[in-house]
């Protein structure tokens, strides 16, 4: 049983604050991943859990221990890297012993433990190889089994699939998920891919800056982003953005900008008023735009195709509207060519408002 607690926990380098008052519970048993773009501080997080990085200040904690001053080799803890880190000269078997027989577990336990993590993932014809004999996706598999032998409280991953080509890196994954589900250890996952977090962990955090962006199941922070930035990272292809003014008319309210307006659903716009400024950032995704015939004012968009990218499952339309740019998912069918004029419905339900200053969410379309 071991879930792992960061309180407060800060980390400076020099000018450079890596993390900062990161708080976080990851309850044991549970799949987190930490995503965010490159310099958010992830891997930092994730060696400072391991002990392989001081904290500058705050706790961390595995049950209702602090580990702060722990030694990285007295954590209960294997960490599976980006570069397998295994040791070239040895075999796969000796690669995957090599931590029991180190902490001196007798000779016929370690032979168990091989054998039983070999099985789990499929490797037991390549224990005797070493390490230059075998593909990526195989190296990835001993670094994988070198931490399943240890029968670590927690797993932390760092990127471990960045070396696999993109087929491999699909299987892996599900690989990946199925071991979890099979050994239910404790895992932190640090990844900067958007699609590998949300199909891999049970919750994520969102990380920019050294600061905890939010922290949430796949599907909430897809469906309820907390600030604009979450909405843009969340999702693929990005959600569009755009400014534009609160109009008022009656009981109703409209955002507009250049050429188009668009009606709120009366829910949104109860959840928003009295709110004081006049502009706002508009946030709908690709998805939730879709082509209709004529132009309805206050419901659709005119817009002027640009790029027509199809993926075969879907096809997203690059357009002009009123000279923004806008990304619209229009289905594996749509017929729309470059240059053609056409007019886009978004699914004002799913709709999200920021604040045109601090950038977070005016409501959480979960309320909405
Ligand atoms: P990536 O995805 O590129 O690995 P990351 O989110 O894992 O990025 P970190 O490696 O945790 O980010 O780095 C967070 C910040 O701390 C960055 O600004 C980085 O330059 C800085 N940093 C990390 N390690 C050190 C170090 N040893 N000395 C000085 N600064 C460091």
């Amino acid at each position: 049983m071991a879930d792992v607690k960061l309180e407060n926990v800060c980390k400076r380098f020099d000018d450079v604050v890596a993390v900062d008052d990161f708080n976080l519970t990851i309850e044991d048993k549970e799949f987190v991943v930490l995503v965010g773009p490159s310099g958010c501080g992830k891997t930092t997080t994730l060696r400072m859990i391991a002990g392989l990085e001081g904290i500058t200040s705050g706790s961390i904690l595995i049950g209702d221990r602090v580990i702060n001053n722990l030694p990285a080799k007295d954590r209960n803890i294997a960490m599976v890297f980006q570069n397998y880190a295994l040791y070239p000269h040895m075999t796969v078997y000796q690669n995957m012993a090599f931590g029991l027989e180190m902490r001196k577990r007798p000779k016929d336990e370690v032979q168990r433990r091989v054998q039983e993590a070999a099985e789990i993932l499929g490797i037991q014809d390549l224990l005797v190889r070493k390490p230059k004999q075998l593909s990526g996706g195989q190296r990835q598999r001993v670094a994988l089994g070198r931490a399943i032998v240890r029968k670590p409280e927690v797993f932390l991953f760092d990127e471990p699939l960045s070396n696999l080509d993109a087929k491999l890196r699909v299987q892996t994954r599900v690989e990946l998920k199925k071991l979890h589900e099979r050994l239910k250890t404790t895992a932190v996952y640090v990844t900067h891919d958007q699609i590998e977090a949300m199909t891999m962990g049970d919750r994520l955090v969102v990380m920019k800056d050294g600061l905890i962006q939010q922290v949430g199941t796949p599907l909430e922070l897809y469906n309820a982003p907390a600030n604009k930035f979450v909405g843009g990272f969340i999702g693929s292809p990005a959600m569009n953005f755009f400014e534009a003014e609160l109009t008022a008319s009656g009981d109703s309210l409209s955002v507009q900008t250049g050429s188009f307006s668009i009606d709120l659903p009366s829910e949104k716009a109860n959840l928003i008023k009295g709110y004081g400024e006049k502009k706002v950032i508009v946030g709908i995704r690709p998805e939730d735009l879709s082509e209709t015939g004529d132009h309805v004012p206050g419901k659709t968009i005119p817009a002027t195709v640009e790029v027509v990218e199809p993926i075969g499952s879907e096809t997203y339309v690059n357009v002009s509207a009123s000279n923004l740019p806008l990304v619209a998912g229009l289905g594996r069918t749509t017929q729309v060519k470059p240059h053609q004029s056409i007019f886009l419905e978004p699914a004002t339900d799913y709709l999200h408002l920021f604040d045109i200053r601090d950038e977070k969410a005016l409501f959480s379309n979960e309320q909405g």
